[in-house]
């Protein structure tokens, strides 16, 4: 056999694998033999690159990196839906839609999945792109994305029309969300808010690798082309899935709109033993015939009506109101509820915000609260059955005291929230901060994870971060669950850390409102910790983008006596407290107070590279001409626009030459 054919063979198994296992949800190999035909198929391709396929099994890992989406205008708009929210709604449609077509008409019922939508296009059964909604005139390409996603076909099977679009929704389902959380939550970030927002959000990540780790799905629902020989909805949707498409099964055709009645009736109830979030359902003429004798009207189609589902509420007992002691001091308040069964979860506790909402509300312990499940993880109270008030009810007296060491509280000029001052003494803020000190994005310490820091902390062996760097494997190995292996390379994971630069170590000191991008800026105007350290407020304020609220709290954050010690201990470990020399020899003042706008295709230099040549001179990269652009560095193919833009504004227009030139 020649090698372009095993390629092809392997290839169309793959697929097929593919299908049986997202699609059909029936696999037929195990992972492990999946994973090895992968392997096999992959080297096969990396051996002969000259039959490589974008379309491949093997381009569903990912790697492209994508800067900036570009645009596209959709063949067919996508229209937005109307709602309804009752019998009467769905009724006065009927009547609407009956006075424009002649007839019985049929109804197609779907679920409502909330996700990001998208639309498809295939054309000779692969897909070349895929774009996002948008305005619904245009959206951003996301195809490298989008490819990543297993249920999306990059190959169809069987009698498919040479050219159409097809959409649907990207959606995260609830058990990836979970798992996707429990990560974030163990790598101390912030989990995510809900599954629709991550879903769309994902789709917008530079690194379709990235991408690829998230178990995305994507749910069809509608074809768009000319000459597709299909002639109602919900024959549109069999094809599509005998295409190769994932079409929930639970899609229904109906009579009557009592029938569509029974449909959101169902859904409505039992829509938390779906495994993803819907919110609702749509129901659509049936017969694309009628459709078109409907049309739309400038917001959403005629023949299309979305049934939104209430956001779903319980009322519960309040039994306790408890505060937890964040990482930076910072104080909420939690409500304990009497235990409750609400979109599909047991709840427990909801959030309370702050003091004010506490009051607001007027909510006491004892009230008999409505809880509602919005989009987000953690419920909310909405209101108070007054009605049900005990009659000895007190009202809630916020706490004035830390409920984990007892220091008073402050409330700072202007915040909703309370904190407490005890940073170096109290315990949830002194585990917090250095759980915070070791996550990914600041020092990254492989081998120590959030709750063996609250160990270490608990039985004292650290009180602050640069204790750390005293530990030694003798000391860690009596602790629980700690093995020798493990205890040698914490070890090793936190000399490690010496090496990690210095923005990041500004991260990671913990800093209120220091964030990542705030510390690379300061870390790349000061340079240093002791030029930092020495900053005042009015110097501060002069760096790009650092505003009163930062520069007040770093020039705090110095000010206290234990930082500066924990500091000059870093220093004496070997942490990096400065910009390492051969990253300071590329960089000047050169540029200062200077703004460009680097735009076209160059010859010597990439884009990004020119980029950080102009940042780490001192100078601003921005990406639109304005009267405050000083100069516009302009390679091959600069758009005409851009250009009489600069033209107009009077702004000097350098070539790549002249530009290099410039930085001699
Ligand atoms: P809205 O964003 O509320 O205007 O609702 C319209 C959106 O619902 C569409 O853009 C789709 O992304 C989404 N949607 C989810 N499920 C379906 C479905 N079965 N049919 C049509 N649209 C759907
Ligand atoms: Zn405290």
């Amino acid at each position: 056999m020649t090698i372009e054919l095993k390629i092809q063979e392997l290839r169309d198994e793959l697929r097929q694998h593919n299908y049986n296992y997202y699609i059909l949800d029936n696999p037929t190999i195990s992972d492990y033999e999946f994973d090895m035909k992968l392997k096999e198929l992959q080297a096969l391709e990396d051996a002969n690159p000259q039959l490589f396929d974008h379309n491949s099994p093997t381009q569903r890992v990912g790697g492209t990196i994508t800067k900036n989406f570009n645009t596209i205008v959709h063949d067919f708009r996508m229209y937005s839906l109307d709602n309804s929210y009752s019998k009467e709604d769905l009724l006065d449609w009927e009547k609407r839609i009956k006075k424009m077509v002649d007839g019985e008409v049929q109804y197609t019922c779907e679920l409502k999945y909330d996700g990001a939508s998208i639309n498809l296009t295939y054309e000779d059964g692969k897909l070349i792109r895929a774009v996002t909604r948008g305005d619904g005139v245009q959206g951003d390409e996301v195809t490298p994305n989008v490819k990543t996603i297993k249920t999306v076909p990059l190959q169809l099977k069987g009698d498919f029309p040479k050219r159409f679009d097809i959409r649907g929704e990207i959606i995260l389902p609830i058990e990836g969300f979970l798992k996707m959380n429990k990560e974030r939550i163990s790598n101390n970030e912030e989990p995510y808010r809900n599954p629709r927002n991550t879903a769309s959000g994902s789709l917008k990540l530079q690194d379709s690798a990235e991408v690829a780790k998230r178990p995305l799905e994507c749910l069809l629902y509608s074809i768009k082309g000319n000459d597709l020989h299909i002639s109602t909805q919900y024959e549109g949707l069999e094809k599509a899935r005998v295409w190769g498409f994932k079409v929930p099964k639970e899609a229904k055709l109906v009579n009557s709109i009592d029938e569509v009645l029974d449909f959101v009736a169902y859904w409505d109830e039992h829509r938390h033993n779906l495994p993803y979030e819907i919110d609702g359902v749509v129901i659509k003429v049936n017969s694309l015939f009628q459709q078109d004798e409907l049309g739309f009207t400038a917001k959403a189609p005629r023949w299309a009506m979305a049934y939104k589902f209430k956001a779903e509420q319980v009322s519960t007992r309040l039994n306790e109101i408890t505060y937890q002691v964040g990482r930076t001091g910072a104080i909420t308040p939690v409500a304990n509820l009497e235990p409750v069964q609400l979109a599909g979860t047991i709840v427990k506790r909801a959030s309370l915000h702050n003091a004010d909402q506490i009051e607001k509300l007027d909510i006491r312990v004892g009230d008999a609260v409505y809880v509602e499940k919005g989009g987000e993880i953690i419920p909310k109270i909405v209101g108070i059955d007054l009605s049900k008030r005990p009659k000895d009810s007190q009202p809630t007296v916020y706490i004035t005291h830390c409920p984990e060491c007892g220091t008073e509280l402050i409330r700072p000029e202007g915040e909703a929230k309370h904190y407490c001052p005890n940073d170096s003494g109290c315990p949830p803020q002194v585990v917090g901060r250095i759980q915070h000190y070791i996550s990914r994005k600041a020092m990254d310490i492989e081998g120590l994870g959030g709750e063996t820091v609250a160990l270490l902390v608990k039985e004292s062996l650290i009180t602050n971060y640069a204790d750390l760097y005293e530990l030694t494997v003798d000391q860690i190995i009596p602790l629980e669950r700690m093995a020798e292996k493990s205890a040698e390379n914490l070890v090793k994971g936190i000399m490690a850390s010496k090496q990690i630069p210095f923005e990041r170590v500004l991260f990671a000191l913990g800093i209120r409102y220091v964030g990542e991008t705030v510390a690379k800026k300061l870390a790349k105007h000061y340079k240093s910790i002791d030029a930092l350290m020495f900053a005042s407020m009015l110097d501060l304020i002069s760096v790009d983008e650092i505003g009163d609220r930062i520069a007040k709290s770093v020039v705090e954050f110095f000010s206290i006596e234990a930082n500066k010690s924990i500091i000059a201990r870093l220093k004496h470990y070997g942490v990096q407290l400065e910009i390492s020399a051969d990253k300071l020899a590329n960089q000047t003042d050169k540029l200062k107070g200077q703004t460009f706008v680097v735009s076209g295709v160059f010859e010597t230099v990439s884009r990004a590279d020119l980029k950080k040549l102009i940042e780490d001179n001192g100078g601003k990269v921005s990406s639109s001409i304005s009267s405050k652009t000083s100069y516009v560095v302009a390679g091959d193919k600069m758009g005409p626009s851009k250009r009489t833009k600069a033209e107009n504004l009077n702004i000097t227009i350098l070539t790549e030459i002249a530009f290099l030139e410039l930085m001699k």
